[in-house]
């Protein structure tokens, strides 16, 4: 059983389905000028107009990358120096993803201050905490919309606009986000925003950058002149094509299976408190429908996890970072939690494709491996 969805979700069969034909029939160079690359030519062109649809941007500010750790690292990377002669400064909420922290971090090579943004005991940035950073000497701000061990989602519209009202560009990873909440880049106010098909039910390898026309930015790759000369390398069609589709099947039915979600969870949540299990929720009420970040006081999140996987369940600890390491968590460190609880931390993520009978066999493992 699968509730590992904040990890990747499966690929949707119709995503699959659209793919095909450029993996076999029409799997022409996009970038040929011959009748035979007409198709492939027309589904880049048509996928393009549809992402941008799904966020309310304009085909040309949508960019396709490799996944949401090249657009982050594109976003920042080729952002920060373009703007390195007036302002000199970074600021970075402390619990983003090694995608950005590390990319973030890597511009103080380049003589760049990186400031990090703390958050409260929910994982909330909160814009006054932004206020109290953020100068004339900012050149970028970068707050995710939605934390990828928690859930928490991010006051990102009034962040941007602080970001802005002392001249700062305004980067959000929005990866776990899309197709999972509604996204609309105009409502945000944001001027970067990263993404990733395989946490939408699309391919992995797939993903995108939103860049708002007139943000100064380099090229990410050089060679070919493809994405308008930003991002050098022949499309990968069949991916861009799955992820499009993934993404327009999800946001159609946003609502309901946020809802659905939602359900499912209180219903885990419902049963663990039956049965008297001592355990906190992690992160703010207002988060990714189907996150769970739960903590057991005394207990061993990588123990629960082994536990669960050998009654065939697939969950994350929320402890260790994605790497594999055993070091605590930096998000649940700037949320305030003791090493022992964070230690003792893992992290459901429900799917469209869960049950209730699948929960209540998570909830009824849990109870057996915690008693
Ligand atoms: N940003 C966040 C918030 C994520 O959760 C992830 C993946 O876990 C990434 C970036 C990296 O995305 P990708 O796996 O597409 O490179």
């Amino acid at each position: 059983m699968y509730a590992d969805h904040a990890a990747t979700t499966p690929l949707s069969s119709k995503a699959l389905e659209s793919m095909m034909p450029y993996l076999v029939n029409d799997f022409g160079n996009p970038s040929n000028a011959y009748s035979f690359s007409r198709a492939p030519k027309k589904a880049l062109k048509q996928s393009r107009a549809d992402i941008a649809a799904a966020i309310g941007a304009l085909p040309s500010e949508i960019y396709f990358t490799s996944g949401g750790t090249e657009a982050d690292n594109w976003a920042i990377r080729c952002v920060v120096p373009k703007l390195a002669k007036e302002k000199k400064r970074v600021i970075v909420s402390s619990i983003e993803h090694h995608a950005v922290i590390k990319t973030c971090q890597s511009l103080e090579d380049l003589g760049f201050e990186v400031v990090a943004l703390p958050v409260d005991s929910n994982g909330v940035a909160l814009p006054g905490y932004l206020e109290s950073v953020i100068d004339q000497n900012t050149a970028l701000v970068s707050v995710m919309l939605a934390n990828n061990e928690i859930g928490t989602i991010q006051p990102v519209s009034s962040l941007a606009e602080i970001a802005h009202n002392f001249g700062a560009l305004f980067h959000t990873d929005a990866v776990q986000a899309i197709g999972h909440i509604p996204v609309n880049v105009d409502d945000l106010g944001v001027d970067l925003l990263s993404a990733s098909g395989h946490k939408f039910n699309g391919p992995k390898g797939s993903g995108f950058l939103y860049i708002r026309s007139g943000t100064p930015i380099a090229p990410v790759l050089f060679g070919g002149g493809q994405e308008s000369g930003l991002r050098a390398g022949t499309e990968n069609v069949a991916a861009i094509v799955g992820m499009t589709v993934a993404l327009q099947e999800n946001t159609a039915d946003i609502h309901k299976v946020a809802e659905y979600l939602t359900g499912l969870s209180h219903r885990l949540i419902s049963q663990l408190k039956d049965y008297g299990v001592d355990f906190t929720v992690n992160g703010s009420p207002n988060r990714i429908p189907g996150n769970l970040s739960l903590s057991f006081p005394g207990f061993d999140g990588e123990m629960v996890m082994h536990r669960l996987d050998l009654a065939g369940v697939s969950v994350s600890t929320g402890s260790a970072c994605n790497s594999g390491s055993q070091a605590v968590s930096h998000v649940l460190r700037a949320i305030g939690l003791d090493e022992e609880l964070a230690s003792g931390t893992i992290r459901i993520s429900l799917g469209a494709e869960n049950t209730e009978a699948d929960v209540d066999y998570i909830a009824s493992c849990l109870i057996d491996i915690l008693q």
